[in-house]
């Protein structure tokens, strides 16, 4: 036991411990790494049987990086960036979980892992100012520091529809798919919802099904990901530009390479400006949304001639003209819902096994034992695929009993939505750091940034015989006006999305991410380290 820690009920809490990471994703085994190098002892208690998070967890056929493979890995070891070669220039899940694994292995975390150990309730005890922690097989343990490394999109959200318990067939979320291949050979199949995961999911399974049912609510505007393999000389020239790389994905807002124009929608002729949005729809990834002109979140008119093309070319892809206009997003503006990005999404509408059926205009009803029911129409089904998303970036914390040193649960404390200074903390909630995603960013960009802050508090707090850090009320309540100011100016806040928590019943709105970018954020956790930790309250 280090640091002095003791407890009241230490016969009830055996196991001591100065930082309990919840989560071996992508943030949790950083986390863990700069905890053990810094000398604290630390364990992370995981839910799953490995590590990865995110990439243990989504295992659906098609999933992949958005991000560009060599700008998501960590960037924190040399060694490790010349080791390892991404295959692909978008990187599938089964390969995205072996890396996660290898750097486990290679930095000697594993033995600090716990897993399919899922935490149930953590206490403050405001005597001690520890955490008091129990995971579901009834494990205890105390700790001076509890960081919740649970992502930003690990609470699955299953909809509320009659009979759901009643299908026969077999039925799957997308984020909690077998590990076994899931045999799709000559069945009818369903997949409810239309968002990334869908996306990304629908082409396989309609090449490998006899049938296929796509219920879809609303349509997202989806771009094509052009991927590749990553070939030697390509791999060599990464390998010698990672400092540059990163660099520059410190640089832009959202922590990919790719930088806004920085001319206006309006800066340009008609015709220049078709021949931009080509060029921009041609190359990989995220850069017809980032890469955009600087208008094109705040602008709606700008935003609405992009929305013409993205939707031209909708229309190009789909051969049956009814089915392209229930694929052509007409209620929200490009990028104010997450893009997904897609290979053969719409040509998948083309195939003769494969129907589009609208479920806005005649919702589903109820699932029965053998298929579902809209209000116009019967499908018989053996598979059931829910594709509907995530109670996004609270969700997995206010699932767990949290109680900080009020007694109030953190549920209850964000009853009216959620407060937090800098993403990381939240009043009331002494020595809990909170990791899921303050700001919308290529992952680990932004995750790294979170680690190195959370770890260097922790440093800071034991060379100074701190024992208790809390967010201020009123430095929680400026954080939350400034963010709230930012997004106001963006069109993202015209539209209902999972980025404001609108996609589950009940659920308090408020803007869940931070929209001043990546650099600001770095900015402001230096600025906030540099003045002993300005905002918190240190004793
Ligand atoms: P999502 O974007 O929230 O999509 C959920 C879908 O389910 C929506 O189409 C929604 O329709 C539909 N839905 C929900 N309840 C329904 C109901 N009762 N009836 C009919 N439809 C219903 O969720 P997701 O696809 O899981 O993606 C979530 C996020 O994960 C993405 O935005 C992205 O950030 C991340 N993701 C990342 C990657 C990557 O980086 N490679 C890949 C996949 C996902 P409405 O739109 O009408 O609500």
């Amino acid at each position: 036991m280090s640091n002095g820690l003791e407890n009241n009920n230490s016969s009830m809490y055996p196991e001591t411990l100065d930082a309990l990471v919840i989560g071996a994703g992508v943030t949790g085994i950083y986390q863990l790494y700069r905890l053990r190098e810094a000398g604290i002892n630390a364990k992370i208690f995981e839910a799953g049987g490995g590590v990865g998070g995110t990439w243990y967890w989504n295992r659906y056929p098609g999933a992949r990086f958005d991000s560009e493979s060599w700008t998501y890995g960590y960037s924190f070891s040399e060694e490790l960036l010349q080791e390892w070669s991404w295959k692909e220039h978008f990187s599938g899940q089964p390969e995205n979980e072996k890396y996660l694994n290898y750097v486990t292995d290679k930095f000697k975390l594993r033995d600090r892992i716990c897993f399919n150990e899922r935490i149930k309730a953590a206490t403050f005890d405001n005597e001690s100012n520890t955490w008091q922690v129990e995971s579901e097989t009834g494990r205890c343990v105390t700790t001076k520091y509890l960081i919740a490394a649970v992502g930003i999109l690990s609470a699955t959200h299953m909809p509320e529809i009659d009979g759901i318990q009643s299908f026969k067939g077999q039925s799957f979320h997308t984020s909690r798919w077998p590990h076994d291949p899931v045999d799709f050979s000559g069945k009818k199949v369903g997949v409810i919802g239309t968002g990334a995961c869908a996306v990304q999911l629908i082409p396989h399974v309609a090449k490998e099904c006899g049938h296929l049912t796509v219920f879809q609510r609303t349509p997202n505007f989806c771009a094509p990901l052009h991927n590749s393999e990553i070939d030697d000389e390509t791999q060599q020239e990464i390998k010698s530009k990672y400092p540059e790389i990163f660099k520059r994905c410190n640089e832009t807002i959202a922590g990919f390479i790719h930088e806004a124009d920085p001319r206006s929608t309006f800066d340009l002729s008609e015709k220049e400006r078709e021949e931009f949005y080509e060029d921009i729809w041609s190359q990989p990834g995220f850069k017809k949304w980032f890469g955009n002109f600087r208008d094109l979140m705040t602008n709606r008119e700008a935003n609405e001639i992009y929305c013409e093309f993205v939707r031209k070319k909708i229309r190009e892809r789909v051969d049956d003209p009814v089915v392209a206009e229930m694929l052509c997003p007409k209620d929200h503006h490009f990028g104010a819902k997450r893009i997904p990005l897609e290979t053969n999404y719409y040509e998948s509408y083309n195939r003769e096994n494969v129907r589009l059926v609208d479920v806005k205009n005649d919702s589903i009803q109820e699932i029965l034992p053998n298929g579902l029911r809209t209000a116009k129409e019967h499908y018989e089904l053996d598979i059931i695929i829910y594709a509907t998303g995530f109670d996004a970036i609270t969700g997995e914390l206010t699932r767990m009993d949290i109680r900080g040193s009020a007694g109030k649960t953190i549920r209850e404390h964000w009853k009216e939505g959620p407060k937090n200074y800098m993403g990381l903390q939240t009043s009331e909630f002494p020595n809990l750091f909170i990791e899921n995603g303050a700001v919308f960013c290529n992952f680990t960009r932004c995750a790294e940034v979170t680690a190195e802050f959370v770890s260097n508090c922790i440093v800071h707090m034991k060379e100074n015989n701190l024992n208790r850090i809390e967010a201020t009320s009123e430095a929680e309540r400026e954080w939350g006006d400034h963010s709230n100011h930012l997004i106001r100016n963006m069109l993202t806040s015209d539209v209902n999305s999972w980025f404001f928590g609108t996609n589950i019943p009940g659920k308090a709105q408020a803007f869940l991410f931070y929209a001043g970018g990546g650099p600001a954020y770095r900015s402001k956790c230096d600025e906030v380290a540099a003045n002993n930790y300005d905002g918190f309250k240190l004793s």
